[in-house]
């Protein structure tokens, strides 16, 4: 284990065999979807805390699919929501009328994809899901739709398996809380 962490989550293998269920669910839940509109699913990723878990999600989906990738930003380099939200890079594909599905890495007080989902909603899509692979037990973002959640996590700031603290530890192949004496 890494040194700077204070106690693994979920490890490599217990998030592959999560993953897998939840590719599992979505080729289940689109197939109808898929066959009738003719057309595959947008999976987007929010970059780059998500990148990981798209990669991996989408090689889940037995479904035709596209990917496509945002950049939000509403953290600075710290561990504490700035309650601001900035697209850093916007999707190269139309989405109207297609079936979209976001690939979040974590839902914490649910600033970030409410911003992202009314910004969605915008482009008339024909469905939007959420599958985020983190949520905190917080209360803030009870009222958050999110159809896909991987696993629940305590409210301490976590890294690994494409989460960031400074742009550090996305490459761990596994999920931690990190030490607070490092941020
Ligand atoms: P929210 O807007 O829901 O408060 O925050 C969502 C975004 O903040 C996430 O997509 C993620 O990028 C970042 N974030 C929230 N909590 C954590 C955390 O515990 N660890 C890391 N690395 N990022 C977090
Ligand atoms: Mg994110
Ligand atoms: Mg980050």
């Amino acid at each position: 284990m890494h040194e700077d962490i204070q106690e693994v989550l979920f490890s490599e293998e217990e998030i592959a065999a999560r993953v897998a269920e939840i590719g599992a669910q979505i080729t289940k839940d689109y197939a109808g979807v898929v066959e009738q509109d003719g057309q595959g699913i947008i999976l987007i990723s929010v970059l780059r805390g998500a990148a990981i878990f798209m990669a991996d999600l989408a090689r889940e989906i037995k479904l035709p699919l596209e990917m496509d990738y945002m950049a939000i930003s509403s953290y600075g380099n710290g561990a504490k929501s700035s309650g601001v939200v900035r697209i850093l890079k916007d999707l190269s594909s139309e989405v109207e009328g297609r079936h979209i599905i976001v690939a979040e890495d974590i839902l914490d007080s649910g600033l970030t994809l409410t911003y992202l989902m009314k910004n969605l909603a915008s482009r008339n899509p024909a469905s939007i899901e959420v599958a985020t692979l983190l949520r905190k037990k917080t209360l803030a973002q009870a009222e958050i739709d999110c159809k896909y959640v991987g696993f629940e996590c305590p409210d301490q700031f976590i890294v690994g398996y494409g989460l960031d603290f400074a742009e550090r530890y996305r490459n761990l192949p596994y999920i931690g809380i990190l030490k607070p004496e490092v941020y």
